[in-house]
């Protein structure tokens, strides 16, 4: 049994032996005194405790629920005919008095947790009426007494599917009071009203010393329990409606929107009204609710699971009597996880999801092994803001930044193109994008910087000064369909589908699907050309679904400052050179470095470069290796076939490039048999930075010099993983 269990049931026992001696009293009274008199009976008692005798009667502090039902209903008349007016009870028809005692009782019995529940006949409540409090109260108080977590799931599923066959409109609250959420968590609206508040509502609402209250909520331990037993004798005073669970949610709601200086009184008032009109356990929940703590054990993702069995096993949206009351008899457990998929996907739109990241690198190498054989894509890695965007069936769009902030009034400019964007049969959507500022007349992209100088609320279409455009990379739901457990290359399909590109507007994410490190290397040096922060690199096929609120290894993020700060330089010499093509048509477009091995004499392939050089510096290389070009390679060049150059050239200068990342290689020689005994070492994306005049080819970086830089780099790349790992864990 679960140690609050235990601790309930203490409880329980104690509540009951105390009850059990005050219901023989109680009892006897209710004979003796079914009538106005006991009011001031009771209101000695009170005295005795020592509270306000004018403000509420009290007789017994823990009065039993059996004699609370009976007293209730008498009580109940007895306060309507004071109040005199609409509801007294000597106008009020006598099927209808009795009608109200019987719904407290058969409410008071309500068992969504009894075997092959019935959600129409097994209901409390009727068709069309509003689902009771009480309802709610009586399955939390089931889910509590039952540590397991399968069949609280049931018990909550049962009275969800009493509510959606019945009074579907309380559905939403109902999940909510569930949750103990007052909304989707971008709202922010909170409860957990402080305890002194608390106490001193239920000390007021029941006329009891506030001292007293304290002392028995640490003995007890749970305010809502002291809450509960103190109501019982306090609702036969009045004849307050009883309580619905969108009454309930609705007060909540509004407690948790007051704030100024006299919030706490009324807030303290609203508890208090809805402690007169508490039954049974309603006090305990109601007070744990406004505690922020619900404490019945019901996790999220089982509130979830409940409502999505119940959607399923009785489908909302019949006719009543409803045809299908329990579609999944028969059906196991494996089929129940499809529910908990469908009702995730019912929950998207308009519910801002938490966005997926990306982990980032140290370098190439670690994008390379950590995708190994896996197919990836690379992006243009945006520096704006994260850009949510539904769009619900109704043509309403909404957008929500990376926390989940309604950022629909910051960019009306956004919404107001979006059908111009869309295609036809997109219905409704959640796509991912990056909001970027964007200058109009250069048609460039313009800094974060910018971006944060434009107004965040209300903006006022005709007074936009920072123009943003729309990268949009994924599509995460598409016309009633979660595509978030598809691959990433059918979501970017989907996406590229169903909306159309505008310049300046909105733009796919610019991609790359290439493994071949030196055009990866040219994409992330064009996307800082292009004013982008580096890349996102995104496996595609396997491994590639979208990970809700994960910071996840199938996402890599490639900045620029790796390039830029980190990395050593080498000085290589070049002794080979490509051929242009595009722009670079006519001269060379990229060269063939090596390092001097000085042990066996020989310049030993290393890399390719293409990546760095201004044009001038292409014109000046040109027009002075072209002088040096060789009929064929020196012997003593160390070079793969598979990576000849178009032209051979002497080793005449040497260049100084910045080597991001180093990594063994089949077809470069450098180091070759110094790390491993095949492989030599290449350097990837590597950087021209300029001429060193000043070497000779023979001062060129050695190839031990190059294995020494690997070894150093696999190092800090161990100790990466390790934090990794750590992280982790
Ligand atoms: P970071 O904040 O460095 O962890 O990077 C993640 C952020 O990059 C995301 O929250 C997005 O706002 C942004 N981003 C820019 N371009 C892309 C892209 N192509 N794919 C995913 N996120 C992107």
């Amino acid at each position: 049994m679960k140690e609050k269990d235990k601790n309930k049931v203490k409880q329980e026992k104690k509540i009951n032996g105390e009850n059990g001696k005050n219901e023989k009293k109680e009892d006897k009274k209710e004979k003796e005194h079914s009538s106005p008199e006991r009011v001031v009976k009771k209101e000695k008692s009170k005295e005795e405790e020592g509270g306000s005798a004018k403000k509420k009667p009290i007789s017994s502090f823990f009065a039993p629920r059996k004699a609370a039902v009976k007293l209730e209903k008498e009580e109940r008349n007895e306060g309507e005919k004071k109040k005199d007016g609409e509801i007294s009870a000597a106008t009020e028809p006598k099927e209808k008095k009795s009608e109200k005692g019987v719904d407290s009782a058969v409410q008071s019995q309500y068992d969504p947790s009894r075997a092959h529940y019935h959600p129409v006949d097994h209901a409390c409540w009727k068709k069309d009426q509003k689902v009771p409090y009480l309802a709610v109260a009586r399955t939390f108080e089931r889910i509590e007494e039952d540590s397991g977590r399968l069949k609280n799931i049931e018990t909550l599923s049962n009275f969800l599917r009493s509510v959606i066959l019945l009074s579907p409109d309380d559905l939403l609250c109902c999940v909510y009071l569930c949750l103990n959420q007052l909304g989707p968590a971008y709202q922010g609206l909170e409860l957990g009203i402080g305890e002194t508040i608390l106490m001193k509502a239920v000390a007021q609402a029941t006329g009891r010393q506030l001292d007293k209250i304290k002392a028995e909520a640490q003995e007890k331990g749970d305010l809502g329990l002291v809450a509960e037993s103190s109501r019982s004798n306090q609702r036969m005073m009045f004849a307050p409606a009883n309580l619905t669970a969108g009454g309930v949610f609705n007060k909540l709601k509004e407690i948790a929107n007051m704030s100024g200086n006299s919030a706490m009184n009324k807030k303290i008032d609203i508890i208090k009204g809805l402690f007169v009109a508490c039954r049974f356990s309603e006090a305990r929940y109601i007070v744990r609710s406004l505690a922020g703590k619900l404490r019945i054990g019901l996790a999220e993702q089982s509130v979830l699971t409940a409502l999505s069995q119940a959607v399923c096993l009785s489908p909302p949206g019949q006719e009543f009597p409803p045809a299908v009351l329990d579609a999944g008899k028969g059906m196991n457990t494996n089929q129940n996880f499809f529910f908990k998929v469908s009702i995730k996907t019912f929950m998207y739109i308009c519910v801002p999801l938490r966005p997926m990241l990306a982990h980032p690198t140290k370098g190439v190498g670690e994008v390379m092994k950590r995708f190994d054989e896996a197919s990836f894509t690379c992006e243009y890695k945006y520096d704006g803001e994260r850009a949510q965007i539904h769009i619900l069936e109704n043509g309403e769009v909404r957008i929500f930044s990376r926390n989940q902030e309604d950022n629909t009034s910051k960019y009306p400019d956004i919404i107001s193109r979006i059908p111009q964007v869309k295609k036809e049969n997109v219905r409704s959507c959640v796509l991912d994008s990056e909001a970027v500022a964007w200058d109009r007349e250069k048609k460039q992209i313009q800094s974060f910087q910018v971006l944060t100088t434009r107004k965040r609320k209300d903006v006022d279409a005709s007074e936009i000064k920072v123009q943003v455009c729309v990268y949009a990379f994924d599509l995460l739901y598409l016309n009633g369909e979660s595509l978030v457990r598809e691959p990433l290359s059918k979501r970017r399909a989907l996406l590229r589908e169903s909306f159309e590109e505008k310049e300046g507007e909105f733009v796919f994410a610019r991609s790359l699907d290439s493994d071949n490190t030196e055009s990866i290397a040219e994409f992330l040096e064009q996307s800082v050309r292009d004013s982008c922060e580096g890349l996102m690199v995104k496996t595609l096929e396997k491994h590639a679904t979208y990970e809700i609120a994960k910071r996840s290894h199938n996402w890599l993020k490639l900045k620029k400052d790796y390039l830029e700060g980190v990395g050593d330089t080498v000085d290589l010499c070049v002794i080979g050179a490509y051929l242009g093509k595009g722009k670079r048509a006519g001269s060379y477009g990229g060269f063939l470095l090596a390092c001097y091995d000085e042990e066996n004499e020989e310049f030993q392939s290393v890399c390719k470069i293409g990546t760095g050089f201004k044009d001038e510096d292409l014109e000046q290389h040109y027009s002075f290796l072209k002088e040096h070009i060789l009929p064929k390679p020196r012997p003593y060049y160390r070079v793969d076939q598979s990576a000849e150059p178009d032209v051979w050239l002497e080793a005449v200068q040497v260049w100084e490039v910045k080597c991001a990342d180093l990594s063994l290689s089949p077809v470069y020689k450098a180091a070759m048999g110094l790390v491993d005994p095949e492989k030599g070492i290449s350097l990837r994306f590597p950087r021209y930075l300029r001429i060193r005049d000043d070497k000779k080819p023979e001062d060129a970086t050695t190839g031990s010099q190059i294995a020494d830089l690997y070894k150093k780099q696999q190092q800090i790349q161990n100790q990466g993983e390790k934090q990794d790992l750590e992280d982790y864990y």
